[in-house]
C-alpha cells in the first residue's frame, strides 16, 4: 500500500480503521434480516442484472437460494447508456422483488439512481445499491443517510479508492454508517476485460477501513466464463462476499446477457468455491495454534 496512506483517511473518521492490529475487532458487520455481512460468514449476493418479469426473477431467486446465495439482486430501475436500451420495470419491478423475498426467504439488494427514489425503494429493498455512475451523486449519498437501510456502495468506473472512502464518509456523516464497499472493476487500458477487476482494492479498502467489502466479478468481467476465476480471487484476498449476475437464459437477457451465469453454471462456481473458503477458515482456526506451537520450539 502507498505508505502515503498511513494515516490518511483519520479524517474520514466515521469509517476508518482504528485499533491497529486490533482493528478487526472493531469491524462493522452489517445486518440484513439474519444475514451478517462483514463477520464471519461469506454472503452471495445473486440475481439477474435487471428485474425482467415475475417468472424470470422468481425461478432465478429459487435457483440461486438453493446454490447457497442470501441476497437476491435485481435492478428495477436500470441506468442505461443509451436512452434506447431497457430502462427498467420501475415499481413493478419492486413489487416483483418483493414477492420473490416472500416466496424464498431472500433479502433483497436493488439499484436507487435518484434521491427522489430512495423512500419509496426502501419500503421494497433491504440493501440500497449505490452503482458505479452514482459513486459521485452527493445528493443521493445524502438521501441515503436518512434511508434506515444498508447501503452497498459501488466504486466508481474511474474512481479512486479514496474517493470510494469520501463517498462512504458522506453517507455515514448523513447518519448512515451501515454500508458495504463494493469492488466491481475500472477502466484502464486494458480492452480484454469489460473492466479491470482492481483485486488489490479489497485488502487496501480492509485495511484503511472498517467496512465490509464485497466483489462484483461480472461488470469487471463482463463475460461469464472469467466470473468464476475472478470470485475466486475475491475469496483469496479476503472479500466479505460477492455480488453475481445470473438469468434463466443468458443470451436472451434484456441487459448483461453477456457476463450473466445460467442456473448450472452458477452453481459450479458456488461449488468450486468451497474449497477455498475451507482454507479460509481453517487458516484462520490454525493461525492461534501455529503461533502456540511456534512458542513452545
Ligand atoms: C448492476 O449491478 O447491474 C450495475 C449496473 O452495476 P454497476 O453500477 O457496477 O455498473
Ligand atoms: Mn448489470
Amino acid at each position: 500500500m502507498n505508505p502515503k496512506w498511513n494515516g490518511q483517511f483519520s479524517c474520514f473518521d466515521l469509517i476508518a480503521r482504528t485499533g491497529g492490529e486490533t482493528g478487526d475487532r472493531n469491524r462493522t458487520v452489517v445486518k440484513v434480516r439474519n444475514i451478517e455481512i462483514g463477520g464471519s460468514e461469506f454472503v452471495v449476493m445473486a440475481g439477474p442484472c435487471a428485474v425482467e418479469s415475475e417468472i424470470q426473477l422468481l425461478q432465478t431467486a429459487e435457483a440461486v437460494a438453493e446454490a447457497g446465495a442470501r441476497i437476491l439482486r435485481g435492478g428495477a430501475y436500470k441506468p442505461r447508456s443509451s436512452p434506447y436500451a431497457f430502462q427498467g420495470l420501475g415499481v413493478n419491478g419492486l413489487k416483483i422483488l418483493r414477492k420473490a423475498r416472500e416466496e424464498t426467504g431472500l433479502a433483497i439488494v436493488t439499484e436507487v439512481m435518484s434521491e427522489d427514489d430512495v423512500e419509496l425503494i426502501a419500503e421494497y429493498a433491504d440493501i440500497m445499491q449505490v452503482g458505479t455512475r452514482s459513486m459521485e451523486n452527493y445528493a443521493l449519498l445524502e438521501a441515503l443517510g436518512e434511508c434506515g437501510r444498508p447501503v452497498l456502495l459501488k466504486r466508481g468506473m474511474t474512481a479512486t479508492l479514496e474517493e470510494l472512502l469520501r463517498s462512504a464518509q458522506i453517507v455515514a456523516t448523513a447518519g448512515n454508517s451501515q454500508i458495504i464497499l463494493c469492488e466491481r472493476g475500472i477502466r484502464t487500458f486494458e480492452t480484454a476485460t469489460r473492466n479491470t477487476l482492481d483485486i488489490a482494492a479489497v485488502p487496501v479498502l480492509k485495511a484503511v477501513s472498517h467496512l465490509p467489502v464485497i466483489v462484483d466479478p461480472s461488470h469487471a468481467a463482463g463475460v461469464r466464463s472469467l466470473v468464476s476465476p475472478l470470485s475466486r480471487a475475491a475469496v483469496v484476498v479476503g472479500a466479505d462476499g460477492l455480488i453475481v449476475e445470473v438469468h434463466p437464459v443468458p443470451e436472451q437477457a434484456l441487459s448483461d446477457g453477456n457476463q450473466s451465469l445460467d442456473f448450472g453454471e452458477f452453481r459450479t462456481m458456488m461449488d468450486d468455491l468451497q474449497p477455498y473458503l475451507d482454507l479460509q477458515r481453517a487458516s484462520r482456526q490454525l493461525r492461534p495454534q501455529l503461533l502456540a506451537s511456534g512458542g513452545a520450539d
